[in-house]
């Protein structure tokens, strides 16, 4: 697919690193998978790996952990 950012790249199907700093709490998810720009970089998640990423910050969050370092479950 096009990039949005850019317009001039495209994204393809890999991996990324993202973090989420919310209530105190910050994550560091890796390996999560993702659309990647090859020219800009910018990544595009798709809506259930979002999904997933929210449920793994309110559960962080409610843990009160302040920082979590994990990589990306591998849902099948
Ligand atoms: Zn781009």
């Amino acid at each position: 697919m096009k990039c949005a950012a850019c317009a001039t790249g495209e994204a393809v199907p890999g991996t990324t690193t993202i973090t989420v700093e919310r209530d105190g709490t910050t994550l560091l998810l890796k390996a999560v998978p993702a659309h990647i720009c090859d020219d800009c970089g910018e990544d595009y998640l798709d809506a259930e790996v979002l999904a997933e990423v929210e449920r793994i910050v309110e559960t962080a969050v409610d843990s009160g952990v302040e920082l979590l370092v994990r990589d990306f479950p591998v849902s099948r």
